[in-house]
């Protein structure tokens, strides 16, 4: 048994004619513990399986299976996660089948292959098509998570080998990326991955906006990195004086492709100067209390914008994230964002629930029987997503709940225990109430948002405390509340058990 770097050294050897320029992301300790042996047999087998086959660019078949499998490698996945990596075309491109695989790697891994295979023969064309992709994906992450990071880092190598295929396929494929796979990385919490998918398909969907964003706007971003650079030496500076420990003080340039977005936003109207987080400080340190006595000592150094400081650490985001985010004002006056977190949080805003394979034992701060923070194979808000996807057989209605469910904008509200629900942005108490229990939906009577009575129909904000009173003797929930829930679980909840006047 040995550790993944190991493994990243023997598959970069495993290919000769491919020369890995390896983006080792970080550098944990805690990796799962992986079988080489076990490893090198599955590249075997997918080579020789793949012999003979080139890929559109010309170069050998089996790099592609090589490049996911190395990118998974670098998630921290495990061992059976790595294999299904390297052959996970073998099923549909070769003649060796699924029962091949699993007489020789287990029924774990051939179940992998298996879901991938069955994600593997979708087309993208239309509205119909774009449902059907969507609710297949969902079907598999419900079954195992671990398929859908396989098909992220597939994805990842296939845009990056989109050069050499015909432009319209080039079109689709980009497309599919941004419509499909980056909001799905994002859900899971997956920013590393989410921002590379994005950035890599940008140039193909949008070619002139593109353009613009490299002439107009990577300048600024460059000479903000260096104004960065000059923070980041008096920042280590001053934890060296003080004598609080750190792992690294590192500068983080926005993605391309998200910074864009915010750019054609009317508040912004593409004016670069507005946006002050064009690239952010990033401090990582070994602990908790080290997060809170970095905080300290920058906040001794510089003013901090009221408003702007952000605990994460004391109160996740619900997909995971943790950090410390503080804007201050910094060297010549000027506003600097700094983030300050641990390895094992960093990890989690990198990978999201692919860092579960790495920390399995380290994750203690956080709840995983909280909502949308669940084990690592199975996502409680997936098995959820999976149950209504069945109740809806029509797919523009799908996507619309879809769109407004799970990839519209969260807000993160409280009960009065203090545990964190995440609501789609303009969700009502009556949202809130169906979340916590159906029964409570079906019951509610008035609603205390921040102690203060409310409407039911109030479009509530992050951070809001929400009390819901219920009367039993309700006979259930109002017809009229249709007119201003927003969540699916309310709609479908309140349709099956109102009764009309
Ligand atoms: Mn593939």
């Amino acid at each position: 048994m040995s550790t993944i770097d190991d493994l990243i050294k023997i598959i970069k050897q495993g290919s000769q004619k491919n020369k890995y320029k390896l983006q080792v992301f970080n550098n944990f300790k805690n990796r799962p513990k992986v079988d080489l042996d076990l490893i090198r047999l599955a590249y075997d087998f997918a080579a020789d399986a793949h012999k003979g086959q080139l890929r559109k660019s010309g170069i050998p078949y089996i790099n592609h299976p090589l490049e996911t499998a190395i990118t998974l490698a670098q998630m921290g996945m495990d061992q059976d996660t790595i294999i299904a990596g390297l052959l996970h075309d073998v099923p549909e491109d070769t003649h060796f089948t699924l029962v091949d695989i699993e007489k020789n790697f287990g029924s774990g891994v051939a179940k992998l292959v298996t879901g991938i295979t069955k994600l593997g023969v979708l087309k993208y064309r239309g509205i119909e098509k774009y449902a059907e992709n969507l609710r297949k994906m969902f079907i598999s992450m419900a079954q195992d998570v671990r398929i859908i990071i396989i098909k992220m880092a597939d994805r990842i190598n296939n845009l990056k080998t989109l050069e050499s295929l015909p432009p319209e396929k080039r079109l689709r494929i980009a497309k599919e990326s941004l419509d499909i796979y980056a909001p799905i990385a994002n859900r899971l919490g997956m920013g590393q991955i989410k921002g590379e998918i994005e950035d890599l398909a940008f140039s193909y969907v949008y070619p002139e906006e593109y353009a613009w964003m490299k002439k107009e706007v990577m300048p600024k971003i460059e000479l903000r990195m260096e104004y960065i650079e000059k923070v980041i030496k008096i920042i280590k500076k001053e934890l060296s004086a003080k004598k609080i420990k750190f792992y690294s003080v590192h500068g983080r340039p926005k993605r391309l492709f998200s910074l864009y977005k915010k750019l054609i936003k009317p508040h912004y109207n593409r004016e670069i100067g507005k946006i002050y987080d064009l690239a952010a400080v990033r401090v990582i340190v070994d602990d908790v209390s080290g997060c809170y006595s970095v905080l300290g000592a920058l906040h001794d150094l510089w003013k901090p914008m009221p408003g702007r400081i952000k605990d994460y650490i004391a109160q996740p985001k619900p997909n995971g994230y943790q950090s410390l985010h503080t804007t201050v004002f910094c060297v010549d006056g000027k506003l600097a964002e700094i983030q300050i977190r641990t390895k094992e949080m960093d990890a989690q805003a990198e990978f999201g629930i692919a860092a579960h394979w790495q920390y399995k034992e380290n994750v203690k701060n956080i709840d995983t029987t909280k909502k949308g923070y669940t084990s690592p194979k199975k996502l409680k808000w997936v098995q959820d997503l999976v149950q209504w996807q069945k109740d809806i057989a029509d797919n523009e209605q799908f996507l619309n709940s879809l769109t407004l469910d799970v990839f519209q904008n969260r807000i993160f509200v409280f009960t009065p225990q203090g545990d964190v629900i995440d609501l789609p942005e303009e969700a009502t108490p009556v949202d809130f109430a169906y979340h916590v229990h159906s029964w409570i939906g079906d019951h509610c009577t008035s609603a205390k948002v921040n102690n203060q009575i409310a409407t039911l129909d109030r479009k509530l904000k992050n951070g809001d405390i929400i009390e819901i009173t219920t009367d039993k003797n309700r006979k259930g929930p109002s017809h009229d509340w249709l007119k201003f829930v927003k969540t699916h679980a309310a709609k479908s909840k309140i349709r099956s058990n109102s009764s009309r006047h």
